[in-house]
């Protein structure tokens, strides 16, 4: 960002609530089908025909909002929203206006600048204002056959209207691109760990817009902002953040000025284009939904919601750091990841050592995972056997070398962690007997050795221990061979 010079930036998250079936209707909810195939009067929009709220909407926007640290509103309002566009037949989408679903939100996420590399600097505490999540129908898609200049044919395919929609708006809080990176990447996790929604971007079930606007540094007032859309990826809304910063910033000091409006991120060529201007809220005539009763949130109803959510990922961070005795950076890394999470902290309580165990999950487990292209939940060794395989390497009878090799083979077949030892061999001699004969055998056979080391020749002794290990070899446990030999020489 040039000097002097600071961005003033807002996000709005469309996210596609994991239901069954539609948000005013019982059709599917569900992509990839025949066009047209889950569709009904309602969500085609015929006359006459009424909506009726599906009650597992409000459960998974309830979870989502309560994950973000948004307020539930005991009453909230359906509203239209009127537009015209032909994938949206009403002409008006089912929407929330003055009263939404949920509201003044507090989430703090973590967040770090960045190096010319990508990598993040020191990582540090930052709270958002999320001014609101409410409920929402999403629309049908046109389909465009062939190149604009050939373009034929455009099709409507309504199989997505009435798919139900959380739309999550922050206050204009963040100051650089990397925030609002981090900040989506928080919000597609937690809903992800709540079960509220695939948060999915590649399957367009979370799509994000940012408002970007510049200022001087120093000046109170906002400046016209631009709302950046079709952002496929969360590193493509980072760079087209960064090159509307920059952009807005030119135009502001040309005395071009900033016209309010929606551009596009064209990935192909790293720039953004104008799509249209933007409207304001009073464009779409908002009013009422006369079809719909107000949304009342009983006491009973927001308590069962609480009861079946589950432990929040920061929640876990701050316990696994108190009660297993992990670092920030280890807790954090874990808790990145559900499945991860509860792979390690099955393997923790099972060992004696947590620490070890966040030591094998992050390192050798996380690199087999990821050359697998893997999650800790499809993987082939459980969670027992990984503790099983770590108590066996802290009793001392197999090395750190021998049980990255176990675990390896472990991972690549689902063998328990004892078989693949006995099949690679890896099993120590611990039976005093066996080791004593061979204990007799070196000593008989190094006579003249003996001598010196009796004679006071201490170094010698290590001489020793490499014969028997190497008569063993290498199986006879180091422990028991040291005191045979003392014993004995
Ligand atoms: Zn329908
Ligand atoms: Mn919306």
């Amino acid at each position: 960002m040039k000097e002097g010079w600071e961005a003033v930036i807002g996000m709005e998250i469309h996210t596609q609530l994991a239901t069954e079936t539609k948000i005013f209707c019982g059709c599917r909810a569900e992509f990839g089908s025949e066009p047209n195939s889950n569709t009904c009067p309602v969500c085609l929009g015929l006359p006459g025909a009424l909506p009726v709220l599906n009650r597992r909407v409000v459960e998974l926007g309830a979870r989502a909002a309560l994950a973000l640290g948004l307020e539930l509103q005991e009453t909230s309002i359906f509203a239209r929203k009127n537009y015209f566009y032909p994938d949206l037949p009403k002409g008006y989408q089912i929407s929330q206006y003055d009263r939404p679903f949920s509201a003044n939100g507090k989430l703090t996420i973590m967040t770090a600048d960045r190096d010319e590399h990508g990598h993040a600097r020191e990582w540090k505490p930052m709270t958002i204002h999320i001014e609101r999540m409410h409920l929402e129908e999403d629309a049908g898609k046109n389909v465009h056959e062939g190149l604009p200049e050939t373009d034929k044919y455009s099709y409507v395919d309504l199989n997505r209207a009435g798919t139900p929609l959380g739309e999550i708006v922050t206050g204009p809080d963040f100051r650089t691109s990397w925030q609002a990176y981090d900040y989506v990447n928080h919000v597609r996790r937690v809903l992800q760990w709540v079960g509220a929604s695939d948060a999915d971007m590649e399957k367009g079930n979370l799509r994000c817009e940012a408002n970007v606007s510049v200022r001087r540094v120093g000046d109170e007032k906002f400046n016209n902002k631009v709302e950046l859309k079709n952002l496929n990826s969360v590193r493509f809304m980072q760079k087209a953040i960064e090159y509307e910063m920059e952009r807005q910033v030119a135009a502001h000091e040309s005395g071009e000025g900033v016209q309010q409006e929606t551009r596009l991120w064209d990935e192909q060529k790293q720039e953004t284009r104008v799509m249209r201007s933007k409207e304001d809220a009073h464009d779409y005539r908002y009013f009422p939904e006369p079809d719909l009763q107000p949304l009342v949130l009983s006491a009973e109803f927001i308590e069962s919601v609480k009861m079946q959510m589950p432990e929040l990922p920061d929640n876990m961070r701050e316990r696994f750091i108190e009660v297993y005795g992990l670092n920030f950076a280890d807790a954090s890394q874990i808790v990145s990841d559900k499945d991860l999470a509860a792979f390690y902290e099955t393997t923790a309580r099972i060992t004696a050592d947590p620490r070890l165990s966040a030591n094998w999950v992050l390192g050798e487990f996380t690199k087999e995972l990821k050359n697998a292209g893997k999650t800790a939940a499809e993987s082939l060794m459980s969670a027992e056997d990984l503790a099983e395989l770590l108590n066996t390497l802290e009793s001392g009878s197999i090395n750190n070398n021998q049980a990255k090799e176990v675990l390896a083979e472990m991972f690549a077949s689902g063998k328990p962690a004892a078989q693949v030892i006995s099949e690679k061999g890896f099993e120590q001699i611990s039976d005093s007997s066996a080791i004593e004969k061979i204990v007799d055998e070196v000593i008989a056979n190094n006579a003249a050795q003996v001598e010196r080391y009796r004679g006071g020749n201490d170094k010698l002794f290590g001489f020793f221990v490499g014969q028997v290990m190497k008569a063993s070899q290498g199986k006879a446990n180091p422990k028991v061979v040291n005191e045979i030999l003392k014993d004995k020489l």
